[in-house]
């Protein structure tokens, strides 16, 4: 027997990023948060690369974020997980959902459903072939909640907060929800730490996995990085690229960011040292309760 206060389980957090361009300061901030926080347990940290939507694919732009997180020293356990090689996988998780009888074939256009904040439900009663349409899982009624150390209680109702959601597109390509939810089953993450712009897929997440049977992780949502204009910085709306050359001072304010206070002078400092620091001095209720955070540098 394990003494009570020795977790039974590892912990292993993940960072999971689209290669649709390169790493910036925003995608930096997720990467810095999930890794110590995994480090403060003692875990594992995993990486995940998630190239499931073709025409989102920038080519180089794996490669260029495995080599970007190395130059700052952000090191990952076990090899690298592509969802580009996950399909069987997903088709697997897609015929065990179908056993539930909530999932239907989806014949709606863009345009059909351009002016509903939720499926309206037109395709509800349509049969399912797992072959080709779109398909989407109904949401039953039920209130999902979870308890974000940084954003705090959520409580989802799950037909008016998110409705019917798609999990495999028209064009064959399955969706982020449901690759995310297998991968993390099957890589065995306990803890998620990501940016609080996936707070509304959460409760997708949580559905799907109790209808997999699978066991729910544990939730936490950092502040993100917001532009002058109150957008996140993100590739879309251009955020530049990590410069590699300056990756102490990158980690240095990715940390500031995040509620630490490195004492000043680390900023001249090696990244070994920075990251010693860092792993010692960690404080997760330090980082701030915000879902965004603007920064004028960037
Ligand atoms: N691939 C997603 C992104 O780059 C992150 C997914 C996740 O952390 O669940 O925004």
């Amino acid at each position: 027997m394990l003494p009570k206060d020795q977790p039974t389980q590892l912990y292993r957090g993940r960072f999971a990023p689209s290669p649709s361009g390169d790493l910036h300061f925003g995608s930096l901030i997720a990467a810095v948060g999930s890794y110590l926080e995994a480090k403060r347990h003692h875990g594992e940290w995993l990486l995940r690369i998630e190239d499931l939507d073709p025409p989102r694919v920038v080519t180089g732009a794996s490669s260029a974020i495995l080599k970007t997180l190395e130059q700052h020293h952000l090191y990952w356990d076990h090899p690298v997980l592509y969802q580009s090689k996950q399909t069987k996988q997903y088709h697997q998780a897609l015929k065990q959902l179908a056993t539930s009888g909530l999932l239907f074939g989806c014949h709606c256009t863009r345009n059909q459903l351009k002016e509903h904040r939720l499926y309206p439900g037109n395709c509800i009663n349509a049969a399912l072939s797992l072959d080709y349409h779109a398909v989407r899982i109904q949401a039953e009624t039920m209130t999902l909640s979870t308890r974000d150390p940084w954003q705090g209680v959520q409580r989802w109702p799950l037909k008016q907060a998110v409705g019917d959601f798609i999990i495999r597109r028209a064009d064959g390509v399955y969706s982020y929800q449901l690759a995310v939810v297998v991968d993390d089953y099957l890589q065995k993450i306990t803890h998620v730490v990501r940016g609080s712009d996936l707070l509304d897929s959460t409760p997708r997440q949580i559905y799907l996995q109790q209808k997999l049977d699978y066991p729910t992780p544990l939730y936490s949502h950092l502040p993100v990085a917001g532009g002058r204009n109150g957008n996140k910085l993100s590739k879309q709306n251009l955020a530049k690229p990590l410069n590699s050359a300056t990756a102490p001072q990158n980690i240095f304010q990715a940390l500031q960011f995040l509620g630490q206070h490195p004492p000043q002078d680390l900023e001249r400092s090696s990244l070994t040292t920075l990251w010693q620091w860092a792993e010692e001095n960690w404080k997760a209720d330090h980082v701030p309760h915000q879902p965004m955070i603007t920064v004028e540098f960037r």
